[in-house]
């Protein structure tokens, strides 16, 4: 909430207010995907592997380039919180900061995580959305957000709760930590910034702040997506349940989520090749 205005408008306010909004990066050029290859990879899917993440825990899997992956809900309406790495390079991570600037507050079909600096590449392409139906609704809220960051102990304790040690920040530590053999102190730096997968998030009309409300995900409804590179993929289920009152506690109903790893259709991906870094030489004008 900000404070009431102590400088006057100028004469001119309403001209200034009025200047034409230009979309910061229009997405017409950016490297795309195939969607025709992927719609035929997907028609034939065939399961390999499913790991069911516990409720307020994380889990973390190696996820090969060309798999498809599914975030399933199920039992209960459940919000996840998911991290990717390149598997052979854990410094190459999700940055959420710029997928949003790209595709928005909330990513839905067709749209790519995008990998950080120097790299810039898609890690996955969203394929497939059940909850695509919901759009935006009246309160400015939409789902699958790249707005929040995670729930984390840090936070909670600037804002006088007690200390809580299963939101999705420690429970995406101690899960790579476990998955990597890392010490705990190794692991949490590499934990970043997520999509919020199945959570009915916006901005509050009048004050602009961050705001969320009960998910619309029920069981069987699914995000799925297309590995663009050999990706490890962290999901935590977060304390908040549905993220329809608290989070950060044991308050909420929780439930579980499934990820489930799929090959694709024999020889769909033929042609098809792994997205390369984003060209830039790294010379900063040196
Ligand atoms: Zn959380």
């Amino acid at each position: 909430m900000k404070p009431e205005a102590r400088t006057p408008a100028p004469i001119d306010a309403r001209d200034r207010r009025h200047a034409e909004p230009v979309l910061v990066y229009p997405t017409k050029t950016l490297p795309s995907h195939d969607s025709a290859m992927l719609d035929r990879a997907r028609a034939a899917l065939t399961k390999v592997s499913e790991t069911t993440v516990a409720p307020r825990d994380a889990r973390t899997v190696r996820i090969n380039a060309g798999q498809f992956f599914r975030i399933l809900s199920v039992e209960g309406a459940q919000v996840g919180d998911l991290n990717l790495w390149n598997a052979h390079d854990l410094s190459e991570r999700f940055y959420s900061g710029k997928t949003r600037a790209l595709h928005g507050t909330h990513l839905g079909l067709g749209d790519r995580m995008w990998s950080t600096f120097p790299n810039l590449r898609p890690m996955a392409t969203i394929t497939w959305d059940t909850l695509d139906w919901y759009g935006w609704d009246a309160d400015g809220g939409g789902v699958h957000d790249v707005i929040g960051t995670r729930c984390d102990p840090y936070t909670n304790g600037l804002l006088g709760h007690d200390p809580y040690h299963h939101c999705c920040h420690s429970n995406l530590t101690r899960s790579l930590a476990a998955a990597t053999g890392m010490p705990l102190n190794e692991a949490e730096p590499l934990v970043h910034d997520v999509l919020n997968v199945f959570m009915c998030t916006g901005f509050s009309l009048d004050t602009h702040q961050y705001f969320m409300k009960a998910s619309p995900v029920r069981p069987g409804d699914y995000l799925e997506f297309f590995a663009e590179i050999d990706l490890l993929v962290g999901l935590s289920t977060c304390p908040g349940g549905d993220c329809g009152t608290k989070h950060s506690s044991d308050t909420a109903a929780c439930h579980p989520l499934v990820i489930e790893v799929f090959d694709p259709a024999p020889g769909a991906l033929q042609g098809w090749k792994q997205p390369e870094p984003a060209p830039y030489d790294g010379r900063h004008s040196t």
